[in-house]
């Protein structure tokens, strides 16, 4: 991997709250001038500008609901301009950008492909780079806009695109690194391209991973992931309100963590992290004095249970078939039908003749795209007997060494005795023990869990 040994490079990374108004972009500003070090900055789009691109890249046919909904990202662009009254150029780029979602949002009314669908999700971090670079430039800071696709380079999966670290090394190498001895570097996350040229995107909540590639690329001295909470918490303070931030944890038990649910960081943030070994600093754009969270490979304190997570929206299928008994090769030929519509399986369990998987029902896929699919069914049906369960939520509580510590387990299950547990994983990684119950019931399994586990 290229090493970048001139001076210690700092990747900052400010998410869609960061960097929603003018106020926002001022209070990244602050955090960046105030560390030298802040060399690379990674921005998402300004809060609620993907949600509403995701519903304009499903097609949006009703014209007068295609207007309103461009006309609500517009209002979010015009209000940070009006306060900013940036240069002309800024000016005409962001509104070539408005033009072209317009354009696109009419194309994808009559036929939805995937490549123009991730053209028009980019756009909503393109123009936060252009805007936080004039921020920036406006307060006497050496900065520049850079587009990330020339040098994130995916494969060709639109919508949840694979990147591929070796080649984003070599291309940041290229055409980025040299730059950052000069400029005060802003790009975007989520967004990049594939060998041919065409945009990509790394499924939503991708700028963290975005973040974390570029921090590899770079071989940078830490990562600060900016957000709107100060840090990791016990548990999603939305959901459960006594939950209390964390000072530090590891590389393993955050990445169960963000695969479990927790939507404070996309889950595959920490793999380029922990492959470079560089620490990640989760803190608060409009508190930056506040602690954090450091994520590292070694941690001071090693409690047994960390935090809990929880994933809403899963699906149960249920496989049966008789042949298994004595069959080999089942499995395989149930995951290539899985593999082959890009279905990841979560949680397993077997017993003779069946077979239990949980699914995401949405997958995070950038437009929302459901992935049980009458294709996925009636393939799976050649083969087998399906059962469909949903609304069912994954909890997973994540600690140290949870599955070697003794009744950890019976405590668990004791705490929550009242709840209907559909199925019960533990074993594959010393980091988490989870399980699945009804969606109504995750948030009184989680406080009660907190209760006795947390606080
Ligand atoms: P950003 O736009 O900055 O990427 P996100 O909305 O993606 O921010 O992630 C931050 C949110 O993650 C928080 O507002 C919080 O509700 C949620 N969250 C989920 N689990 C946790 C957790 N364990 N600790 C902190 N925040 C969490
Ligand atoms: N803007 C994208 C999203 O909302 C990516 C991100 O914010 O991380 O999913
Ligand atoms: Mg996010």
């Amino acid at each position: 991997m290229q090493l970048h040994s001139n001076f210690p490079i700092i990747v900052a990374k400010f998410g869609g709250t960061s960097v929603a108004n003018f106020e926002a972009l001022q209070r990244c500003a602050d955090i960046i001038q105030e560390n030298p070090s802040i060399r690379l900055v990674v921005v998402s789009a300004a809060a609620g500008v993907t949600n509403r691109l995701a519903e304009l890249a499903a097609g949006v046919v009703d014209e007068s609901a295609r207007a309103q909904l461009l006309s609500e990202i517009m209002q979010i662009q015009h209000a940070i301009q009006a306060k900013l009254e940036p240069a002309p150029e800024v000016a005409a780029q962001v509104r070539d950008y408005l033009v072209n979602m317009a354009q696109l949002s009419q194309q994808l009314a009559e036929q939805q492909t995937e490549a123009q669908q991730d053209e028009l999700l980019a756009l909503g971090e393109r123009c936060s780079s252009l805007l936080l670079a004039e921020v920036l430039r406006q307060r006497g800071c050496t900065a520049r806009d850079f587009n990330a696709c020339d040098v994130i380079r995916t494969d060709s999966h639109f919508g949840h695109a694979e990147p591929r670290p070796k080649r984003i090394g070599m291309l940041v190498n290229e055409h980025l690194s040299d730059l950052l001895n000069n400029y005060c570097v802003v790009t975007q996350g989520f967004i990049g391209a594939d060998a041919a040229g065409r945009t990509t995107t790394l499924g939503r909540g991708g700028s963290d991973y975005s973040a974390a590639l570029f921090a590899e690329a770079l071989d940078a001295h830490a990562l600060q992931i900016w957000t709107d909470v100060d840090g990791i918490y016990t548990c999603d303070p939305r959901q459960v309100p006594t939950a209390r931030p964390i000072t530090e944890i590891t590389f393993a038990e955050a990445a169960e963590m963000a695969t479990f649910g927790a939507k404070i960081l996309h889950p595959a943030t920490l793999l380029p992290a922990q492959r470079a070994q560089i620490p990640v600093f989760v803190g608060c754009s409009r508190e930056p004095e506040k602690a954090g969270t450091w994520i590292r490979h070694q941690t001071t304190e090693r409690p047994v249970c960390r935090a809990l997570s929880v994933r809403r929206g899963q699906v149960l299928l249920t496989v049966r078939s008789l042949n298994m008994l004595h069959a080999r090769g089942f499995l395989a030929e149930l995951f290539a039908i899985l593999a082959r519509h890009r279905i990841s399986v979560d949680l397993i369990t077997t017993s003779e003749v069946s077979v239990a998987l949980t699914l995401d029902s949405t997958g995070s896929h950038s437009s929302g795209k459901r992935l049980v699919t009458p294709a996925l069914m009636g393939e799976l049906e050649a083969l087998c007997e399906v059962t469909v369960e949903d609304n069912l939520a994954l909890i997973a509580v994540i600690g140290h060494q949870l599955s070697n510590t003794p009744k950890v387990a019976s405590r668990i299950f004791s705490c929550i005795a009242d709840s209907n547990i559909r199925m019960i994983s533990q074993g594959a990684s010393p980091n988490n023990l989870c399980f699945l119950v009804r969606e109504a019931d995750a948030a009184g399994v989680l406080q009660t869990l907190h209760q006795g586990f947390l606080e």
